[in-house]
């Protein structure tokens, strides 16, 4: 039994079906010729009076005479002095100084049982051969009611489709703007629907400037509309991607998605743009990374493996000519080494770890000394100036100072292939001191000289690619500066030569001494 209660939308008293109920009760109760009509639906084990008034019938539907109406779906009439009526039932004739309840269920669709009933009270008492006027009446208001129920339940589910089809819509709307990604919504001829704020950005429009109007009147970009013209309706087959921007460096992954309806019609096309630029270049990054990373090995074990074979065989050479290649050997080595030992800063740094700082109190003239020794042995026409106070003190991770300033000397002399000074100047400044390196090499241009303190960034000109690198000194240089909670920067001129500022605190921060 689904009897759909007449209520909801526009069913409450007062609404167009409560108004038509009252109607057709007017003209039951005349036509019959009766004392009062009114119709109950039922609602679960009850029975309403409809349209719902405050005082209004309400019975139960187990034992009671309308509700035997309903439950057998038969016409029924009770005298009043019939048992089953409820008292209710019987107070109302008596409000009413009738004799009979007439009953006419009324059926609305399949069901075996009655959606309600119309009640007909008549005053004078029924014989065997009158009471058929006022059932027929009371029928035809059953079976008018009935139709009335129907139209109903059709205008209910009708509402409540529209109302879930708004809010479907509503929600599709928010799903589309809460995305980051751009994504527009097309109808089948290829014309555009909707778009979020960030499709607007991406293709330079305003969605209700251009709703209803083709792709290609609406985007300016030729290969976005290409692709969106000539891709299936269902988009199968891949994802295209599209390049985009200035120099085609915006690469977009397109994603369409076919909407259909309930016939299985195409109704429209979802089109999300992907932005996968990042992921591009971090692919070709990793890939540049490992081609870069195998030849910076390669280079010395090359070297230490000629030399080796070399040395291996008893009969070349002199003594002196042995221990040399001896040294490139060793020297190739401490490249290996100090290469590994970067990568695994590096990795140490990626993974969200500190630097393990070992600080300590010691003069900073003999560590520059050391390292200016280490560069002169690279170089062959270089000069080297170092100018650094005997007493200037430091508390400080030595060995990584060490790494600091022999990245900066070594870059000093690979980017000044033409040779020229590379000086060293340490100078106290108040509670700092003031290292600065510098070199008469090829400069460095203005735009990069942030950039080159980035993970990988290396000056994409003939000097750099013919003296290697991997593009991650420097990265780590200002990680090990900033580590001590110094400052490090460069200034330059190009095709003049470069100085590269390293300004650390003299002593450790408090912060760092009680180890917080
Ligand atoms: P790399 O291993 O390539 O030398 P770095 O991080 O040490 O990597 O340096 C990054 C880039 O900065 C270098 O590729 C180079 O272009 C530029 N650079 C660094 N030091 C100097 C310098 N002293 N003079 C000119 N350019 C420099």
């Amino acid at each position: 039994m689904t009897a759909t209660p007449i209520t909801g939308a526009g069913a409450g008293a007062g609404s167009a079906a409560a108004e038509a109920v009252v109607d057709l009760a007017a003209a039951t109760l005349r036509l019959g010729g009766l004392a009062a009509c009114l119709f109950l639906r039922r609602d679960g084990k009850q029975l309403v009076e409809y349209p719902p008034r405050d005082d209004g019938l309400v019975l139960p539907v187990q034992s009671t005479f309308s509700g035997s109406c309903v439950t057998t779906a038969r016409a029924l009439v009770a005298d009043v002095d019939e048992d089953l009526l409820h008292p209710r039932e019987r107070a109302l004739m008596r409000r009413h100084d009738a004799r009979v309840w007439l009953a006419v269920p009324v059926m609305a669709g399949d069901e075996e049982e009655a959606v309600g009933l119309v009640v007909g009270l008549k005053t004078t008492p029924l014989s065997a051969d009158t009471g058929g006027r006022e059932r027929t009446v009371l029928s035809l208001a059953a079976n008018h009611l009935a139709m009335r129920w129907r139209v109903f339940e059709l205008e209910q589910s009708l509402a409540s489709a529209r109302s879930r089809a708004r809010d479907l819509e509503g929600e599709a709307e928010g799903l589309l703007q809460s995305l980051r990604t751009a994504a527009i919504v097309l109808t089948p001829e290829n014309r555009i629907d909707d778009a979020n704020r960030a499709a607007e950005l991406l293709l330079g429009f305003q969605v209700d400037a251009v709703r209803g109007r083709l792709v290609e009147e609406a985007i300016a970009h030729e290969a976005i509309v290409d692709l969106l013209r000539n891709v299936g309706a269902t988009g199968g087959g891949g994802l295209p991607e599209v390049r985009f921007g200035e120099d085609g460096n915006i690469v977009l992954e397109v994603r369409i998605a076919p909407v259909f309806d309930g016939r299985g019609e195409l109704r429209r096309r979802i089109v999300v743009f992907n932005d996968t630029t990042l992921l591009k270049q971090a692919d070709e990054l990793k890939t540049e990374f490992v081609s870069m990373i195998s030849h910076e090995l390669r280079t010395p074990l090359t070297s230490i493996k000629a030399f080796a074979s070399t040395l291996l065989r008893t009969d070349v050479g002199s003594v002196e000519d042995q221990r040399e290649w001896l040294q490139i050997i060793d020297r190739e080595c401490d490249r290996l080494t100090a290469l590994i030992n970067d990568l695994l800063v590096i990795s140490r740094l990626e993974s969200g770890q500190r630097l393990p700082m070992q600080f300590g109190q010691f003069q900073l003239q003999p560590l520059l000394e050391d390292v200016v020794e280490a560069a002169r042995g690279l170089a062959t026409q270089h000069e080297f100036r170092l100018e650094v106070p005997d007493d200037l003190r430091l508390e400080a991770d030595a060995e990584k100072l060490r790494q600091v300033f022999n990245n900066l000397l070594t870059n000093a002399v690979r980017y000044s292939p033409r040779g020229g000074e590379v000086a060293v100047q340490a100078t106290a400044e108040g509670s700092e001191v003031r290292v600065e390196v510098s070199d008469h090499g090829v400069g460095i241009r203005p735009e990069h000289l942030n950039l080159i303190f980035d993970k990988f960034f290396q000056v994409d000109g003939s000097t750099t690619r013919r003296v290697g690198g991997t593009g991650l000194g420097l990265y780590l240089t200002r990680q090990l500066v900033e580590a001590h909670d110094g400052r490090i920067w460069a200034e330059s001129e190009p095709g003049v030569g470069s100085t590269f500022v390293v300004v650390l605190p003299r002593r450790r921060h408090v912060r760092d001494r009680l180890g917080t």
